[in-house]
């Protein structure tokens, strides 16, 4: 099909089969083989519900909740969920597009209050190695210096010492996660909050991808966690993405405040223009009700009972993948985790020729059906080197699949042990790859060899690795 083409008018028949040809392109988001961006609950009525909310709100403009009200209804009813579920009574917050913009809103309004309460010269983040790159962007947008603590790499968590030790008079705002997303490790919540309250500085717990599991967890046959929730003293913010282990369609998350005074530094209002006066709890102007709708309907749908009885089949599945990944030669799971999510690392204990690097695993699992996200080798500031690692997000269909994903597991490592990925004077041989022909590789259909691109990132300089990245993902998206 030409680009010209497309601007001509169709009916829907075509609409829709042109729609669905773009989508045979696309890694499968139901059945369990996609181990990371989709949490499938594998119960398709919920999907139905999701839909028929979406299409009731479809033309409603969210920007407005005083001329359509339902907005304003169905959010106090996921805040209300939210923080019963997080232990938080008279938490305040919104639902936000996802968990970038959660963590976004919660540094743009402790940065805000920073200034209000005469902090001078720059406000400075402090976060841990593992804290999502959401808060990263965070800095760079707002205008924030940035202190990254790095993580003790045996346990994959941040020294609870250290980040205290970061906690000056400039601090606007220190970052924890519950758990992290690279390593599914839980940080010391209590110990950094409590001291952070001492100092009169706020605390956001990053439950990003825990806050809609981790509540279920030990009641559905998980491990004991440490409290990580507004229970605990100083923890003042707490992002929590519904369109994760919530299990409602992409563009959903609650970002909730312990206090008043800080959840209204969120709001953006402005009355000195020629139009409406404009009152913006989060970050868009217009928004869609669409993805609002369809988490207030399945949240309703599932209820406590619900999510309790999904996340006894994710405890299940991850018992079991773990159990399974520890087993095998040449493997191991990386540090001190919690909860659904595993990082699979080199079992460096054993001989050379006995190592499965993980990135290779990746590559060969895939060949078996199942997709594992590589997270690529990184130096910290202390010197120290976190090795790359297999990432498995465990969703409640993974437990069907246990029969299948596990022999995959043990045989990909068979497969690839003792083998060992191309050095890095092998790969930049030829000079930094042109990202152009990299995007235009994958374009033409070819698979995109993540291998090497996660092991170019090991070898470049990170700043030219994120450019490189950029322009690879400028050409891939273009007309
Ligand atoms: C997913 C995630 C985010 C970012 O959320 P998006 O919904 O992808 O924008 C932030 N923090 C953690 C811990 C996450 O897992």
């Amino acid at each position: 099909m030409s680009s010209e083409s497309l601007h001509d008018p169709v009916n829907v028949d075509e609409v829709m089969g042109r729609l669905r040809a773009y989508r045979e392109h696309d890694a499968p988001t139901h059945g369990g083989r996609v181990l990371s961006y989709v949490y499938d609950h594998g119960r398709p009525e919920l999907d139905e519900v999701a839909a028929q909310a979406m299409r009731l709100l479809q033309p409603v403009n969210g920007l407005d909740p005083t001329t359509f009200p339902s907005v304003a209804l169905m959010e106090a009813d996921l805040v209300s969920f939210g923080r019963a579920m997080l232990h938080g009574p008279a938490a305040t917050g919104s639902v936000t597009s996802g968990g970038t913009e959660s963590c976004l809103l919660a540094v743009k309004a402790a940065r805000d209050l920073w200034v209000a309460r005469g902090g001078a010269g720059r406000p400075r983040l402090v976060v841990s190695s593992s804290t999502h790159a959401a808060f990263h962007k965070a800095a760079l947008y707002f205008g924030l210096d940035m202190t990254v603590v790095p993580v003790d790499v045996r346990s994959g968590r941040a020294p609870a010492p250290a980040l205290v030790e970061a906690l000056g008079a400039d601090v606007a705002l220190v970052v924890v996660s519950a758990p992290s997303y690279p390593h599914g490790v839980v940080d010391a919540v209590a110990a950094v909050a409590g001291a952070a309250a001492d100092r009169g500085i706020p605390c956001h717990v990053d439950a990003c991808v825990g806050g809609w599991v981790l509540p279920f967890w030990e009641d559905s046959g998980g491990e004991l966690l440490p409290q990580w929730d507004f229970r605990v003293r100083g923890v003042s913010s707490i992002s929590a993405d519904i369109h994760k282990y919530g299990y409602v369609p992409k563009g959903a998350s609650l970002l909730l405040f312990a206090d008043g005074v800080l959840d209204l530094a969120r709001y953006f209002a402005v009355t000195d223009w020629l139009g409406y006066p404009v009152v913006n709890p989060t970050m868009l102007g217009t928004r869609s009700a669409t993805s609002l709708a369809a988490a207030w309907a399945v949240v309703q749908t599932l209820g406590t009972e619900g999510y309790a009885a999904l996340t006894r089949r994710v405890v299940t599945a991850t018992t079991a993948v773990v159990e399974a990944v520890e087993a095998i030669e040449g493997l191991r799971v990386l540090g001190e985790r919690q909860g659904p999510l595993v990082a699979v690392a080199t079992d460096e204990a054993v001989d050379v020729g006995r190592r499965v690097d993980p990135l290779l695993w990746t590559a060969a699992v895939a060949r078996r059906g199942f997709v594992l996200q590589g997270q690529p080798a990184m130096s910290q500031a202390d010197g120290s080197r976190v090795p790359h690692t297999a990432h498995l997000t465990i969703t409640p269909v993974t437990e069907r699949l246990l029969a299948e994903l596990l022999p995959a597991l043990v045989e990909a490592s068979d497969e690839v042990r003792g083998q060992a990925l191309p050095s890095p004077e092998t790969l930049l041989g030829n000079g930094i790859p042109d990202p152009v022909a990299l995007a235009d590789g994958a374009r033409a259909g070819g698979d995109l060899d993540l291998t090497t691109v996660l092991s170019l990132i090991e070898a470049l300089p990170r700043a030219d690795s994120a450019v490189l990245l950029s322009a690879f993902l400028q050409r891939f998206t273009a007309p």
